[in-house]
């Protein structure tokens, strides 16, 4: 590519707007552009760069035996309602009509659509395992879009789902998905980690997260000094409460009249703003005593009663401060009657930022009204209230093996075991060896490809900007003739380099701009080409050229007969 014909949208300025390293440099790199809150364009450098984060992620699936396939992102609310997730998805699923007033979504996911797929093609357990992918863009109204394509609004996502006629299948095909994103992470270049997740309110079993250790990232993973154990932070606090990794609570509504601040509220209820419970990750209970549904609640001594709501956003999500007695149940997933507000039974892991946990354990549904947690169990399944602490560095590892260290972590893949819930949900079913029909079990597997992208960034950058790695970086090498303009020499050395290069299959970009070097090398570096080859005539005289890696610090001559070995 000849940059006098490429879009070089280089800036200055770091953009006001922009938290993170990562989306200051897409912007000043010229990487992608804003439209709207969480809607961004690729331009064309960040477009390579997400190309060959896909190209990549697709050579890995079609590896591992996956086939490529690609669904609609726009869906119908019928699939949706049969899988009950019409009614529990919270706002973060986006609702249209079409002109006949019929009811769509534009896809956050695509369980339904892949599931009701597989229910009319796969009859037989013969064709069994099969694992479907695609590389497709996703839609979710994130509560607050952030940190540019890290959490937009909307995204691309390479999601996979696997179909089984039982555990073990399903279990080997997990197996190789967690190789595979092992591979396609490391063929990337990032330093990340797998690590034991929740699976929150899709049922089901295993779960593994895949984390890009940087300090930008939103979770926080638990891992040992000594051994392979990682875990989201909330699961190592799971473990830590004891075998079934909870304690239970019976809440009781308490009318707090005219309270507006929790500061207020503690009042009202006599206890002690400090020493409530800063966070909780709530689950409800369904009538067979699984967990369905996962809200969090923060309550913090400095906020708004209309500002408490629930920060974390899984599949299912209710803002519970404003949520009705209704509302809740629905956002909880739980069948009608199983659950209420009041007495309800509630499924308690406390979040590392709990200092302590009192009988006030939650927010208020409604306006004048708070949940108090009186009646904690405490049987001998259940962990008792002062068995729940934090997970602190230093704490042993779960595993028994040395002890935990805490860092942050962006969340780039995970992947499920699903078991039947959509299956079954959807009538998916083959005929199994004796001809009877079996309904189906299914994993599913996702990444956040141009997640992947900011967050490659957020470990790879210097006070000049983004530093790819080689394997998705948008031009491998830059070349730059000096006072090309002038000089025959220089023009015809750099033409045949050029070419010879590019024959060579490395990824050029010639900077024949008519502007001084300096200005060249700023924007070299804010794109974060790997290697630059500066063209000159006094090297010329000696027939060499200056070579730079991104990461150096100084020049080197390298001759000018071995560039493309060199380079290679
Ligand atoms: P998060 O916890 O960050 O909200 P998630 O657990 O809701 O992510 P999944 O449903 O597991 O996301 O989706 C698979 C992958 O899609 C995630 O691991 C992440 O890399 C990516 N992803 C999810 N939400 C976003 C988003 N808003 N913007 C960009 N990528 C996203
Ligand atoms: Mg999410
Ligand atoms: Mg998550
Ligand atoms: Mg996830």
């Amino acid at each position: 590519m000849r940059a006098s014909q490429f879009l070089i949208a280089t800036q200055k300025e770091t953009p006001a707007d922009a938290e993170v390293i990562s989306h200051q440099l897409m912007l000043r790199a010229g990487l992608i552009r804003k439209l709207a809150s969480g809607l961004y364009t690729w331009l064309p450098a960040g477009l390579r760069v997400l190309q060959k984060v896909e190209k990549i992620i697709r050579e890995e699936m079609n590896r591992s035996g996956a086939l490529e396939v690609l669904m609609p992102v726009v869906q119908p609310a019928e699939l949706w309602e049969q899988s009950g997730r019409w009614q529990q998805y919270g706002p973060e699923l986006l609702r249209i009509k079409d002109r006949h007033d019929r009811d769509f979504c534009l896809g956050p996911t695509h369980e339904e659509v892949i599931t009701h797929l597989v229910s009319n093609e796969i009859r037989s357990y013969k064709q069994l395992p099969i694992n479907l992918y695609q590389i497709q863009t996703k839609f979710r109204d994130e509560i607050r879009p952030r940190f540019g394509v890290m959490r937009s609004r909307e995204f691309i996502m390479k999601d996979a789902y696997s179909f089984h006629l039982d555990q073990d299948s399903l279990v080997r095909t997990y197996d190789v998905m967690y190789q595979t994103y092992s591979a396609i992470f490391n063929r990337i270049g990032l330093d990340f980690r797998p690590v034991i997740a929740d699976n929150g309110s899709i049922g089901g079993t295993g779960s593994h997260e895949f984390h890009v250790l940087a300090d930008s990232g939103e979770d926080d993973i638990a891992f040992s000094d000594s051994s392979d154990y990682a875990a989201n932070i909330e699961m190592a606090e799971a473990v830590q409460l004891g075998e079934r990794g909870v304690a239970t609570a019976d809440l009781e509504k308490v009318a707090t009249p005219n309270a507006k601040t929790i500061e207020e509220v503690c009042k009202t209820l006599s206890v002690d703003p400090k020493q409530t419970v800063k966070t909780l990750l709530v689950y409800g209970v369904n009538e067979e005593g699984e967990r369905e549904g996962l809200v969090a609640l923060v309550l913090r001594g400095d906020h708004q009663l209309n500002e408490i709501k629930a920060e974390k956003q899984p599949a299912v999500y209710a803002p519970l401060t404003m949520a009705s007695d209704e509302d809740i149940k629905k956002a909880l997933g739980c069948s009608a009657g199983s659950i209420g507000p009041v007495g309800m039974k509630l499924t308690v892991i406390v979040d590392r930022s709990a200092s302590a946990l009192t009988d006030f354990v939650c927010g208020a549904n409604e306006d004048g009204f708070h949940y108090t947690g009186a009646n904690w169990e405490r049987d001998a399944e259940c962990a008792t209230v002062a068995d729940i602490r934090n997970v602190v560095e230093g704490d042993p590892s779960p595993d028994g093996k040395g002890n935990l260290l805490i860092k942050r972590g962006i969340e780039v893949g995970h992947i499920f075991q699903l078991g039947d819930k959509y299956s079954k949900a959807l009538n998916a079913k083959v005929l199994d060896e004796s001809g009877k029909e079996s309904v189906v079990t299914m994993g599913c597997y996702g990444i956040g490809v141009t997640r992947v992208v900011a967050a490659a960034i957020e470990q790879n950058h210097d006070a000049q900007g983004i530093i790819w790695p080689e394997s998705i970086a948008p031009f491998q090498l830059a070349l730059v003739p000096m006072n090309m303009q002038k000089s025959e020499r220089v023009k015809e050395t750099a033409e045949k380099l050029y070419q010879e290069l590019t024959a060579a299959g490395i990824d050029v970009l010639m900077d024949d701009r008519n502007e001084r070097p300096g200005v060249k090398f700023a924007d070299i570096e804010l794109m974060g080409i790997p290697h630059r080859i500066v063209i000159g005539d006094r090297g010329l005289d000696n027939g060499t050229l200056e070579y730079r890696h991104r990461r150096a610090e100084n020049n080197e001559d390298i001759s000018l007969d071995d560039v493309v070995s060199f380079i290679q």
